[in-house]
């Protein structure tokens, strides 16, 4: 699979995050924890490869807006689906 996020500025991406009740992105790079840096600004949207449990690298792209798929099976981490996002989506996705 790949999916589709934003680098942060602190340089890891939208699954590296999680949105807190106060609607603040927080880093969970260090196994959950802050990575220590700022996050801030997001960058363009770019394509991220993902792996299956194999280490084989899959081509699927996640759609903007969908759970990813957990080891555990929790659906708490969702690729951003804004308007930039999709739109690379759009372009990258086999036609329908
Ligand atoms: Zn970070
Ligand atoms: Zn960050
Ligand atoms: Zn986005």
């Amino acid at each position: 699979m790949a999916l589709i996020g934003h680098r942060c500025s602190c340089g890891h991406n939208d699954i590296n995050h999680a949105t807190d009740a106060d609607g603040k992105r927080a880093c969970t790079a260090k196994a959950g924890a802050p990575c220590g840096k700022r996050c801030k600004t997001l960058g363009d949207p770019e394509v991220m490869p993902t792996f299956d449990r194999k280490g084989n690298r899959v081509e699927r792209i996640i759609p903007p807006g969908e759970g990813l798929p957990t080891e555990t099976g929790s659906t708490g981490t969702r690729t951003c689906p804004c308007d930039a996002c999709q739109a690379l989506y759009e372009q990258l996705a086999p036609a329908a």
